[in-house]
């Protein structure tokens, strides 16, 4: 693995949450994105050499409103820039853990990416990410 790509923070509102960091961070969103297929509404801040996705559920059967339901508003997971997204998700998977997705599939800001069980991984919902190449 590369580097932290970003990480994801779960919110119940994202507008709120919006101006929340931005005070935070001292600058604001640069965009959102609305994942459909994952049910979820996001936004991304730059600090520094560092990026946040905020999520927000679109509807109540989304993975974070599940999330939130369980354990409230907060960190989400931590995703990690891969080289190449295909060698990753094999070596992992011969380690013995589970990827919640068995092809890589098209999450924000245009990336390839994978979960993997918090279940194998102390309970941090790893996130693989490759830059998806045109
Ligand atoms: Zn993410």
């Amino acid at each position: 693995m590369l580097k932290i790509e970003h990480i994801g923070i779960a919110v119940k509102n994202i507008e709120a949450s919006n101006q929340l960091f931005a005070k935070i961070f001292n600058a604001s969103h640069y965009k959102t994105e609305v994942i459909a297929s994952e049910g979820v509404n996001t936004s991304f801040f730059q600090v520094g050499e560092n990026k946040i996705e905020l999520l927000e559920a679109t509807h109540t059967d989304s993975p974070i409103a599940k999330f939130i339901e369980k354990k409230g508003e907060g960190i989400h997971h931590i995703a990690f820039d891969v080289k190449d997204i295909l060698s990753e998700m094999k070596r992992l998977e011969k380690e013995g853990f589970i990827l919640l997705n068995k092809e890589p599939k098209l999450g924000a800001d245009n990336k390839l990416v994978c979960f993997l069980h918090p279940k194998e991984t102390n309970g941090v919902l790893i996130e693989l990410c490759q830059e998806r190449k045109e």
